[in-house]
């Protein structure tokens, strides 16, 4: 009963992930898919073709890795790069695949995003790469996709759109949407002219900031915390 309530939970995540997808701007009709791991050996997608507006708990399938699927309707036709990119990171928790404007136009000039802005480092390196094309739901797509995202938590596909990997879905999610952001701020730069790129030191710079950007026990040696309560004016 406690395990038929999380998995209720869980594909009640992924319809509530594929809205958010409307609700952002990030996906139009049926087009991107989400998925939440639910153990070592499987994960909820969302059905493939479905208008998210309709969809109900007992609409989203459970994959295993072996590519057997359970419920009644059939998963995403990228079911496999939502597998492989499970099998491959074990600090996956949910995956969202999109195709919002910018980062789908900038796909299709076959460009990622370099360093032109040091948020590119939310993907977890010095740049966020564009997969080569292939076709929608191929074993090839799956294949480019993991090579693109090594090292990285998100990566564009050619000519198609953008994934991104999070521990969790709300993680997956605004790493979608922070993707999106800097493709429309590199497709602004680029249709004003040359664009200035961060070198590799000041990446690696921004990255090890990353760490604990953030969080309460952020380092830094020129700020001490002088207690909650506010001194006297
Ligand atoms: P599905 O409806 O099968 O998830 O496909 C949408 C999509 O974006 C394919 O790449
Ligand atoms: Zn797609």
């Amino acid at each position: 009963m406690i395990e038929a309530d999380a998995d209720e939970t869980q594909r009640r995540a992924v319809i509530a992930g594929c809205r958010e997808l409307s609700r952002l701007a990030l996906s139009h009709g049926t087009s991107g898919n989400v998925s939440v791991r639910r153990d070592a050996r499987s994960f909820f997608v969302s059905p493939t073709g479905r208008l998210y507006e309709s969809l109900e708990p007992q609409d989203v399938p459970l994959v295993s890795l072996e590519g057997l699927w359970h419920g009644r309707c059939r998963p995403s036709s990228e079911w496999r790069f939502h597998r492989d990119i499970f099998a491959a990171r074990p600090d996956a928790g949910a995956i969202v695949h999109a195709h919002p404007r910018f980062a789908t136009a900038l796909a299709c000039t076959g460009r990622g995003i370099p360093a032109f802005h040091y948020m590119v480092a939310v993907a977890g390196g010095a740049d966020i790469r564009c997969a080569p094309y292939h076709t929608f739901g191929s074993q090839a797509l799956s294949e480019a996709a993991l090579a693109a995202l090594r090292d990285r938590r998100a990566c564009l596909l050619a000519h198609h759109g953008l994934i991104a990997v999070g521990a969790d879905l709300d993680g997956a999610l605004r790493l979608a949407g922070e993707v999106e952001n800097l493709a429309a701020q590199y497709c602004a730069a680029l249709a004003i002219g040359a664009v200035e790129l961060l070198d590799a030191s000041e990446m690696t710079r921004v990255l090890e900031k990353f760490r604990t950007y953030g969080r309460q026990d952020a380092v830094d040696p020129d700020l001490r915390h002088g207690g909650e309560r506010l001194p006297p004016q």
